[in-house]
C-alpha cells in the first residue's frame, strides 16, 4: 500500500525505512513501537512532541483512534474506512466483557455509556461531548455513534420492540441528511461544516431500548443565507434544489437551468452533499409529504430570487431606492413564490414605518440603499430561521417518545468547533464562547474537581498546573462588565453605533484584563480575545447590529399576510409577537439580543450536561486539505494545544480517575480478602498523610474500616485511600475487577466441587441402599421359595409315608397269599425263611420305586420306549446290559402305572401289576378327584400355578 507521511510519497522503500527506524527504536529504547501505544498516557515522557509523534505513527499505520486517559482522540482519516464501522465490529464491542481492552474506538465510548445507563449508577444519564475544529469529524462521529446505539439499544428478543427501535433508528438517521442539508454548508475548512450546534438526546426505556430521540439546536448561522464569505457557499439545500430539481419543478420554482443567483456562489462546484434525492427521501420518511416539500422548496427558491433584488441609490432621501435593471423581475418572482403581493413586498423593503408621538402616529420614511439591503437580508434570514426551527420541530415530533415511555438518555453533543478566521464577527464570538464553556465543563468536571477532591480527601498530590479558562470566560460573559454586557448595552442604548466607539469602550472598560489583547496594526477596529485554543481577533464593525438582530415589524406583518400555506404556518398572526418586535427605543420591553439568547440556551445545555456522566471525544484534523494519509504536524500541534490534551494526559496518567466510596468499595471488593497471601509484608494502600492514622479516615463504623484495611492488605494493586473514598487508576480498577472475577471463579469452582461431591455421595448412598434392598428382597423371595419347598417336601414325605405304609400293607396282604401257597408247596428252613427276605427286598424295591414313579411322571415328554426303560432301569439301579436276566414289563405305555414289585426269594424278576392306585383305564387324563396319594403329588407338581 502506498502511504504518505507529511505529504511525502513513500513507497516500499520509505516503508522499509520506517520499519527500520521502528526496529532501531525498539532495540535502543526497548519500548513498544509508538503506533502500538493505545493510550497516550503510556507515552514517555508525556510532552507535546511525544504525543504528536505517537499520533503521527498511529495515523500512518491507519490507526485513527487513541485513548488519552479519559478522552478519546479521533483522527479524521479523510477516506472511507468501512471495516471500522461495520455492524460486526459494533457487535464485537457490544459483546466484549471488557470493551476497554479492545482497540480504542468510538464504540468503546458508546458501549461504556450504554453500560453505565444499564448499571443504574448515579448519574445514570450520559453525555458524549464531541468537540474539535470544523472538519475534524464531529458530525461523522455523532452519526456513527447513533448507528451504534441503533444496533445495540434494540431488543434482540421482542420483535415488537425491535420494530419500534428500528423505526426510531431510521427516523433518527433520516433526520441527519435533512438537518445537514438545511444547516450545513461548505466553508473554507470543511465541505460539510455544521452551521449550528446540535444536542441529540437518545431516549431509552427501563429495558435500555431506544424508544425515541429529541434534537435541540443552537445558534444557526442564519446570516449565511444572505451573506457568504469569499470562497464559501450557502447552505447545501439551495444547491440541492438548484441542481436536482426536475424540469417541471424548475418551471414551478422559476429556476431555469443556468440562472445566476447572487446568494448562490460557486454553483459549479459539485460536492457529494449536493444530493437532493437523499434529502427528499429522508423528509418523506420523517412525515413531510411531497406537497409540503414542494412548498418548502418553492419558498427557498423565492429567497434565492429575493437575493437578486438589488437596490440603487435614489440620491434623494425622500424617494425610495430604485431597483437595478432586472431586479423588478426578481421581486415579482420572489413575491409570487412566497405568496406575497409584489407591491407590498417592495414597499416593505424600501419604506420604514415609524410610530412616534403621543398618538403613536405612523410616519413613512424611505430607506437608504444600505437599509434596503439590510431589510431584504433580514427578511430572508427570518424566513430561513423559522423554516429551520419548524423542520426541527417536525423532526422532534416524528422521533420523540412519549414522556412516560423513557427513563434515561444518552446525549450526543455535536457542536461547532473553535473558529478563527481573518475576520471574525459575532458568530465566531458565540461559537468560541460555547467552546470555552465546554472546555470549562471539561476542566471543571475532570481536572479541577479531581484535584480539589484530592485535597479534601487528604491525598498527597503534586498538582498538575492546568490552563483554567475561567478568566477568559469572565472576560466574555462575566459581570458586571464583560464583552457581552458591553455589546448588549450598546444594543439597549439604541444609538447609532460606530465600530471604533465599541472598540474604545471595550478597551477602556476591560483594560488590563489578562485575556484581552489589541492588534494595533489592524486597520479595522477590533479587539483580541486570548482563548484557551489561541488568540482570535474580532472586528467590531456590525457587531452591535448583528447582536440586535432587529426584525422590522413591517417585515413580520408582511409575512403574516402571505398566501403561501407554509409561510402561514411559519408566521401565524400573533398580536403578542407584534408588540415584542417593536424597536426597543419605541417601547420599553428589554431587547432579547442574540448573545443573551445564546447565553441562555448554553446555560440550559450545560445544566443538562452537569446532570450526566460526561465522556469526551476530541476530533483532530490531520490536515486542512481534507486529504487522506497527510499529517501536518503544525496543524495537529495547534489543535492539541487548543484542547489542552497534554494536560489531560498528565492528569490522567498521574491521577486517579476512579473514585469509590469506602462503603461501595468494601461491598464490591470484600471478597478479595480471600486473595490475601499467607505472609503480607504491608499494605499497598496509601492513607492520607502517608498512612498515619491520627485522622480516623471517616466516621464509618469500625467494622467497615477493618474490612477496608483487610482488603487493602490483600491487594496487589496500588491504590490510595482518602478520608471517605478510595482512589485508583483505570489499570488498578482493571486489576481489582480481574481479582474479583478470579475469586468469584474460585467460589464458583468450590460450589461446583461441593455440589459434585454431594451428588456423588448421594448417588453412592442410593446405590448402596438399592443393593441392600435388592439383597433383602432376593433373600426374602428365596426364603419364601425354600419355605414353599419345605412345605412341599413335608407334604411329599407325609404322602410317601402313607403310601409306603399302604403299599407295605397291600404287599403284605398279597404276600400273605403267596406265602401260604409256598409254604404249602415247599417247606423252608427256618433259618432262611423266605418271608422276611422277600419282605426286605420288597421294602427296598418299594423304597426305590418312588423315584421311578417320579421319574416316569416327570420324564421329558417324548421320551418313550427304550429310553424310558433306561430311565426306569436307572431309577431302579438295575443292570441294563443283561436283558435276559431281567425283563421289565411296563404296562405304562398302555395303561398307567401300576405297581412294580420284585418277586420274592431274590428272583430278579419283577412283577408288575396294575396299581390299585391307578385311576380308571377309561379315564383319558387325571381327574383331580380320582387322584390320590403319590399321583396326586405328581399332579400337583404339574399344575400350572405350581411354584
Ligand atoms: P465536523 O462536523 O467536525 O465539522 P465532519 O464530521 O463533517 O466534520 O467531517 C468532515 C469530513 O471528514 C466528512 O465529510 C468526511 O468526509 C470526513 N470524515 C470525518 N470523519 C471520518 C471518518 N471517521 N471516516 C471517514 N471520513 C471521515
Ligand atoms: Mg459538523
Amino acid at each position: 500500500m502506498l502511504q504518505q507521511v507529511n505529504g511525502h510519497s513513500s513507497g516500499s522503500a520509505a516503508h522499509s525505512g520506517e520499519s527500520l527506524r521502528e526496529d532501531l527504536q525498539e532495540f535502543l529504547g526497548g519500548e513498544a513501537p509508538l503506533q502500538q501505544l493505545d493510550d497516550l498516557t503510556k507515552v514517555n515522557p508525556v510532552t507535546l512532541e511525544t504525543v504528536l509523534r505517537c499520533l503521527q505513527a498511529r495515523y500512518t499505520a491507519d490507526t485513527f483512534y487513541t485513548n488519552a486517559g479519559c478522552t478519546l482522540v479521533a483522527m479524521n482519516p479523510f477516506k472511507p474506512v468501512p471495516q471500522l464501522y461495520s455492524p460486526e465490529l459494533m457487535q464485537e464491542y457490544h459483546a466484549a466483557s471488557q470493551p476497554q481492552t479492545l482497540k480504542p474506538h468510538i464504540f468503546t465510548v458508546g458501549e461504556q455509556t450504554y453500560r453505565n445507563v444499564k448499571s443504574l449508577m448515579e448519574p445514570v444519564n450520559q453525555s458524549i461531548v464531541v468537540s474539535g475544529e470544523s472538519g475534524a469529524g464531529k458530525t461523522w462521529t455523532s452519526r456513527c455513534l447513533m448507528k451504534f446505539y441503533a444496533v445495540v439499544a434494540a431488543s434482540p428478543t421482542s420483535w415488537e420492540s425491535h420494530k419500534v427501535a428500528e423505526r426510531i433508528e431510521q427516523r433518527i438517521l433520516n433526520s441527519n441528511p435533512v438537518m445537514e442539508a438545511f444547516g450545513n454548508a461548505c466553508t473554507l475548512r470543511n465541505n460539510n461544516s455544521s452551521r449550528f450546534g446540535k444536542f441529540i438526546q437518545l431516549q431509552l426505556n427501563g429495558a435500555q431500548q431506544m424508544t425515541g430521540a429529541a434534537v435541540q439546536t443552537y445558534l444557526l448561522e442564519k446570516t449565511r443565507v444572505a451573506c457568504q464569505a469569499p470562497s464559501e457557499r450557502n447552505f447545501h439545500i439551495f444547491y440541492q434544489i438548484y441542481k436536482g430539481a426536475h424540469a417541471e419543478e424548475r418551471v414551478r420554482w422559476c429556476l431555469p437551468e443556468g440562472a445566476t443567483f447572487s446568494w448562490l456562489p460557486r454553483p459549479e462546484r459539485t460536492l457529494e452533499e449536493d444530493c437532493f434525492e437523499v434529502t427528499r427521501e429522508a423528509m418523506l420518511h420523517l412525515g413531510i409529504d411531497a406537497p409540503t416539500q414542494n412548498n418548502i422548496f418553492q419558498a427557498l427558491a423565492g429567497l434565492l430570487h429575493l437575493g437578486n433584488t438589488q437596490f440603487a441609490d435614489s440620491g434623494n432621501e425622500a424617494q425610495p431606492c430604485p431597483l437595478v435593471d432586472d431586479a423588478q423581475c426578481s421581486v415579482g418572482t420572489s413575491a409570487l413564490l412566497l405568496g406575497l403581493p409584489e407591491d407590498h413586498l417592495l414597499e416593505t423593503l424600501r419604506i420604514r414605518t415609524i410610530r412616534a408621538g403621543r398618538g403613536r402616529q405612523v410616519f413613512r420614511k424611505p430607506c437608504s440603499q444600505a437599509e434596503c439591503d439590510t431589510r431584504r437580508d433580514c427578511l430572508a434570514k427570518l424566513v430561513y430561521a423559522r423554516l429551520f426551527d419548524w423542520l426541527v420541530s417536525v423532526i422532534n415530533s416524528s422521533i420523540c417518545a412519549a414522556p412516560d415511555s423513557w427513563t434515561t438518555f444518552i446525549g450526543l453533543l455535536d457542536v461547532y468547533g473553535f473558529e478563527s478566521f481573518p475576520n471574525n464577527s459575532l458568530e465566531q464570538l458565540c461559537i468560541n464562547y460555547a467552546n470555552e464553556k465546554l472546555q470549562q465543563h471539561f476542566v471543571a468536571h475532570y481536572l479541577r474537581a479531581q484535584q480539589e477532591e484530592y485535597a479534601v480527601e487528604g491525598l498527597e498530590w503534586s498538582f498538575v498546573s492546568y490552563q483554567d479558562n475561567q478568566p477568559c470566560l469572565d472576560l466574555i460573559e462575566g459581570s458586571p462588565v464583560s464583552i457581552c454586557s458591553l455589546i448588549n448595552e450598546e444594543c439597549r442604548l439604541n444609538r447609532p453605533s460606530s465600530a471604533a466607539q465599541l472598540q474604545t469602550r471595550i478597551e477602556s472598560a476591560l483594560t488590563g484584563h489578562p485575556r484581552l489583547g489589541r492588534d494595533r496594526l489592524s486597520p479595522e477596529p477590533s479587539f483580541i480575545v486570548l482563548h484557551y485554543a489561541g488568540p482570535v481577533r474580532y472586528c467590531t464593525r456590525g457587531l452591535v447590529e448583528k447582536n440586535k438582530d432587529p426584525v422590522p415589524p413591517e417585515l413580520t406583518r408582511l409575512l403574516q399576510q402571505s398566501q403561501d400555506p407554509l409561510l402561514k404556518v411559519l408566521f401565524p398572526a400573533d398580536p403578542e409577537e407584534k408588540s415584542q418586535e417593536e424597536p426597543s427605543g419605541q417601547n420599553r420591553t428589554p431587547v432579547l439580543t442574540v448573545v443573551s439568547k445564546f447565553k441562555a440556551s448554553l446555560e440550559q445545555l450545560l445544566q443538562v450536561l452537569h446532570g450526566t456522566t460526561p465522556h469526551y471525544i476530541r476530533c483532530i484534523k490531520p490536515n486542512s486539505q481534507a486529504q487522506a494519509q497527510i499529517f501536518h504536524r503544525e496543524e495537529v500541534l495547534s489543535q492539541l494545544e487548543a484542547c489542552g490534551l497534554v494536560e489531560t494526559i498528565h492528569i490522567s496518567a498521574a491521577g486517579f480517575p476512579i473514585r469509590v466510596s469506602h462503603r461501595n468499595f468494601v461491598e464490591r471488593y470484600e471478597l478479595l480478602r480471600r486473595l490475601r497471601p499467607a505472609t503480607t509484608p504491608g499494605h499497598h494502600g496509601l492513607y492520607p498523610d502517608g498512612g498515619r492514622s491520627e485522622h480516623p479516615p471517616c466516621t464509618e463504623p469500625a467494622t467497615l474500616q477493618g474490612l477496608l484495611q483487610e482488603i487493602l492488605h490483600a491487594l496487589p494493586a496500588p491504590l490510595h485511600c482518602g478520608r471517605t473514598k478510595v482512589f485508583m487508576t483505570d489499570s488498578t480498577l482493571e486489576l481489582l475487577e480481574r481479582g474479583r472475577a478470579q475469586v468469584l471463579e474460585q467460589c464458583a469452582r468450590h460450589i461446583q466441587r461441593g455440589w459434585r461431591r454431594h451428588r456423588c455421595r448421594t448417588q453412592a448412598r442410593r446405590r448402596r441402599a438399592a443393593v441392600l434392598i435388592q439383597a433383602a428382597v432376593r433373600s426374602w423371595l428365596t426364603r419364601k421359595h425354600v419355605q414353599r419347598l419345605h412345605a412341599a417336601a413335608t407334604v411329599i414325605k407325609r404322602a410317601w409315608r402313607e403310601w409306603r405304609i399302604r403299599m407295605a400293607f397291600l404287599a403284605s396282604e398279597e404276600l400273605d397269599g403267596v406265602e401260604e401257597k409256598h409254604s404249602s408247596q415247599a417247606p423252608c428252613s427256618p433259618s432262611s425263611s423266605p418271608l422276611p427276605l422277600a419282605q426286605t427286598g420288597l421294602q427296598g424295591a418299594i423304597t426305590r420305586l418312588w423315584p421311578l414313579g417320579l421319574a416316569l411322571a416327570n420324564a421329558a415328554v417324548g421320551v418313550h420306549g427304550f429310553q424310558r426303560k433306561l430311565v426306569v432301569f436307572a431309577c431302579l439301579q438295575l443292570p441294563v446290559g443283561s436283558p435276559r436276566s431281567c425283563a421289565i414289563q411296563t404296562a405304562q405305555e398302555q395303561a398307567g402305572v401300576l405297581s412294580i414289585r420284585a418277586l420274592p426269594q431274590g428272583s430278579i424278576r419283577f412283577h408288575c401289576r396294575k396299581s390299585p392306585l391307578r385311576y380308571a383305564d377309561t379315564c383319558p387324563g387325571p381327574s383331580p378327584d380320582s387322584v390320590t396319594g403319590f399321583n396326586q403329588i405328581l399332579l400337583e407338581r404339574h399344575r400350572p400355578g405350581h411354584v
